[in-house]
């Protein structure tokens, strides 16, 4: 790639970046006069710090919820949505450098956040500085959103858009490149109903992840075992406990995975009569779609719903079974719920909601992505397709906004991990693009 902007923005831009990897900004919610912690009120200050200094106009939620710095005049808005929280640098000790301190060695920016979020938003920052030093105009204004819980809960971003402007449109630094133009919706929900005398069940497991492994201790214990071999399951026995195996993988991708919970819910199914066990039994054994509720749910963009059933406790009061949901773009979340709760009428089970997230979707025809995608084609010759997926950015928050960077192709994920780094050509490279995006999006030709 041919590089337009100079050594020294580049320099600034790797400065400002160690400022920010210097911040520990984890979450910790045992502070009480932050929402989120010292460290990341600390570093919601400094972002705003390194904004001043590029002579954007600043703002933070006296709440210390999320911040902001705009530069430019006019009616539209261009947003640019980062987000400063990290994740905890644990195992400190496998680290081959200070987490929280940028390193570079061996042509890489290391650290924490250095590929999640902070540097590819310092990349975004400064290619915009980089535009404005070669003297180019705004034709609108461009806000820098800056969330401060984004690994956790997006409350964040709940409260900036219960407060502030939404963006006209916008880019999301914070996934991969090309571009994701379609997030499915997330919906995780909790199936709460009555207990049991005749078993009791403790699998308890992440929502987000396809469950390898179901556990199963008492009565009957040797006819569960017998149905799941004899049904050509996985299955072990460890002394008077059944364990059943399945294959585990993202909810998103919930259709490429093996669900073991639900076979051994299949199988308690069989011994015991209990509303929850009927209610998975009936709708959810070989299929991860949830057609026997739903129908056929599906999208051109986004693909199938899918369903994941992640997690079941039953005691002698009461019953919990949690699901995560992954809605196809084009779907209404409001009228799946509303098919879900009439499946479980006449039960005694009840729906509650848990956790939800809209979905993304920018169709592949308008502006903002025709433009994104000509600028980084031109830019790098890649001519990956964009990207349909169900992960989740900020990108879902606010309408007209896709996911833009900074991962690139043959570059390691090392995101939440040990070593975390980015590649100096990528950080460079993603400059570049940003700069390129930026000047065909928001700049007077
Ligand atoms: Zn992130």
């Amino acid at each position: 790639m041919n590089y337009t902007l100079t050594n020294q923005v580049q320099e600034e831009a790797i400065k400002a970046l160690a400022d920010w990897i210097a911040i520990p900004s984890v979450l910790d919610e045992n502070d009480s006069n932050t929402p989120f912690g010292q460290p990341i009120q600390d570093m919601l200050e400094q972002a705003i710090t390194t904004c001043e200094s590029l002579g954007m106009k600043t703002f933070i939620d006296p709440d210390g919820y999320y911040g902001y710095a705009e530069i430019g005049e006019g009616e539209d808005l261009f947003g640019v949505l980062c987000h400063l929280d990290v994740v905890p640098a644990e195992n400190e000790n496998d680290w081959s450098y200070p987490p929280f301190e940028l390193t570079v060695e061996k042509d890489a920016l290391y650290g924490r956040g250095s590929q999640d979020d902070k540097g590819p938003s310092i990349a975004a920052l400064y290619a915009l500085k980089a535009l404005l030093d070669q003297g180019y105009q705004l034709n609108q204004r461009v806000r820098f959103i800056f969330g401060t819980d984004e690994e956790t809960l997006w409350r964040c971003m709940d409260k900036y858009n219960e407060k502030e402007e939404a963006v006209t449109m916008g880019i999301v630094p914070d996934s991969a490149f090309p571009l994701t133009y379609a997030e499915k919706g997330l919906l995780q929900l909790h199936i709460t109903g009555p207990g049991s005398n005749d078993f009791t069940l403790n699998n308890k497991g992440a929502l987000n992840v396809v469950p390898a492994k179901a556990e199963y201790e008492g009565q009957d214990v040797e006819q569960v075992y017998d149905y799941l071999e004899n049904s050509h399951y996985q299955v072990d026995k460890e002394g008077n406990k059944v364990i059943v195996h399945g294959k585990s993988v993202h909810s998103k991708d919930a259709d490429q995975g093996d669900n073991a919970l639900v076979h051994l819910i299949e199988a308690l199914s069989e011994r015991f009569d209990h509303p929850v066990l009927d209610f998975v039994k009936k709708n959810f054994v070989n299929d991860v779609h949830g057609q026997n509720i739903f129908g056929l749910i599906e999208d051109e963009p986004s693909g199938k719903l899918t369903c994941n059933v992640a997690s079941l406790e039953v005691n002698n009061q009461t019953s919990k079974l949690a699901m995560d949901l992954r809605i196809p773009v084009t779907a209404d979340k409001e009228e799946l719920v509303k098919t879900l709760c009439q499946s479980l009428e006449g039960s005694e089970l009840k729906y509650e909601e848990f956790d939800y997230l809209a979905s993304l979707y920018v169709p592949l025809d308008s502006e903002l992505i025709t433009t994104l995608l000509r600028v980084y084609r031109d830019l790098t010759g890649d001519m990956t397709e964009p990207i349909s997926s169900g992960g989740a950015t900020f990108a879902r928050t606010m309408k007209n906004c896709v996911a833009f960077g900074a991962l690139q192709e043959g570059v390691a994920d090392t995101m939440h991990q040990v070593d975390e780094k980015m590649p100096l050509v990528n950080f460079y490279e993603t400059m570049e693009i940003y700069a390129h995006a930026l000047k065909a999006l928001v700049t007077k030709s």
